[in-house]
């Protein structure tokens, strides 16, 4: 798309002084960006032209809008869901991608509930049990009766522009005695509509037959979790039939989650060079205030872990786009969307990070949002922290109800 020239100016907005790093097209340099029509209008040293709005991001590093491709932003609808929308865009995303929250049978719902009024772009993984992940308590694939591939796949061709795949979690205490026949549905579904599958690998289910099934493109979730069943063996090394995925095509993801991410099993496959294809949160209602936060916080976890800052910023917008397929997201170049993400990276600090078992690791760096342009429009964090309190205490809240014990209030079951 052309920029539009308009009469105050040939910039709607310059964003000039940053460090820009953009790995779809092989760019860091000390660059210009300017934005005309909610497009990229044009990179490029020292920029000239009228801009309606200026801002200098010196001392900043300026990257295509992050990507988070696994997310559950269902809130209201569903026991994990969280009202994401004003934390991406306070925190740099302006792609969130909720991975199987809803099922066949509330996809309408969230199209129109949340997918609409957001200012984030929201797309989704459609679970293949048609409940999605409405009922934490209980494991959606336990009754295989609600895991239907033909329902997920029409859902996926009739709502095309919001969803990327098809979702499956493949732990034993969601496929209860099924073993990998959701996963043999999911796939089937992922066939019919040429879209990637995402598996969630955890306990209790071996991951050789997991991974067996899974084609180039299909998504591991949760690559650096410990709770058993994961990618690396208990010698520390990385199991073999996660070389053979990566091999045939396989990409890993993090989605670091409320018990899916370690520091300890992180170290080891990336002393193995096993380094995941993407970074993503897994964010929901039981992990928003801590451990994982935002998207900034995670991938500075992996920063920290000595993953480059150039691959870092690749796994949270190239990589995810690509993933999706949606290669025409997390780019700069000329004619995308102007969706960017400026931020502070710390230097020389104390910070600390948590990881899901509870270990504190103290690092030297760490990623903060500063800015965050979606659709050609600025958001700033102080501006949004009202309304991302407010969606923390909303978690707080369907966390409390979730987990409260109703057999200590002696209530007892109507008589008469
Ligand atoms: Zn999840």
């Amino acid at each position: 798309m052309a920029p539009d020239h308009t009469v105050s100016g040939k910039f709607d907005l310059l964003l000039t002084g940053a460090t820009v790093l953009d790995p779809s097209q092989d760019l860091h340099d000390l660059v210009d960006v300017g934005v005309a029509g909610g497009r990229i209008a044009a990179v490029g040293h020292d920029l000239q032209g009228e801009a309606r709005q200026q801002i200098d991001l010196s001392g900043c590093l300026l990257t295509p809008g992050w990507i988070d491709i696994h997310a559950h932003v269902y809130a209201g609808a569903t026991t994990w869901g969280v009202s994401a929308d004003a934390l991406c865009l306070a925190t740099g995303v302006t792609t969130i991608v909720d991975a199987g929250s809803p099922g066949w049978a509330s996809l309408p719902g969230f199209v129109d509930y949340i997918v609409a009024p957001s200012r984030t772009r929201v797309l989704t993984f459609v679970h293949v049990s048609g409940l999605g992940l409405i009922y934490g308590p209980i494991g959606e694939c336990e009754d295989i009766r609600y895991v239907d591939p033909e329902r997920t796949a029409a859902a996926i061709e009739q709502w095309r522009e919001v969803c990327v795949g098809v979702k499956v979690r493949q732990g034993g205490h969601q496929v209860g005695d099924h073993g990998i026949e959701p996963l043999r549905r999911a796939m089937q579904a992922g066939r019919y509509t040429n879209t990637p599958v995402m598996v969630h690998i955890a306990v209790g289910v071996p991951l050789d037959d997991v991974l067996g099934e899974m084609r180039a493109g299909d998504i591991v979730t949760h690559c650096y979790q410990g709770t058993g069943d994961g990618i690396v063996a208990t010698d520390g090394n990385v199991e073999p039939a996660a070389r053979q995925a990566r091999a045939k095509g396989v990409l890993f993801d993090v989605g670091h989650g409320g018990g899916s991410f370690r520091f300890d099993v992180a170290r080891a496959a990336l002393s193995h060079d096993f380094v995941a294809d993407v970074i993503s949160t897994d964010i929901h209602a039981h992990n928003i205030d801590g451990p994982v936060f935002s998207l900034a916080e995670t991938a500075s976890k992996l920063l920290n872990l000595g993953v480059s800052l150039e691959q870092v910023v690749r796994q949270c917008t190239t990589a995810p786009a690509q993933a999706i397929g949606r290669p025409e997201l997390g780019t700069l170049k000329v004619g995308a969307v102007a969706d960017l993400a400026a931020f502070h990276v710390r230097e020389g600090g104390q910070f600390e990070f948590r990881d899901v078992a509870g270990e504190v690791m103290v690092g030297e760096r760490r990623i903060e949002p500063h800015l965050t342009v979606r659709d050609g429009t600025v958001y700033r964090p102080r501006e949004l922290a009202a309304e991302c309190e407010e969606a923390i205490a909303r978690a707080r809240q369907m966390r409390a109800f979730t987990g409260r014990d109703f057999a200590t209030l002696g209530w007892a079951p109507p008589t008469g």
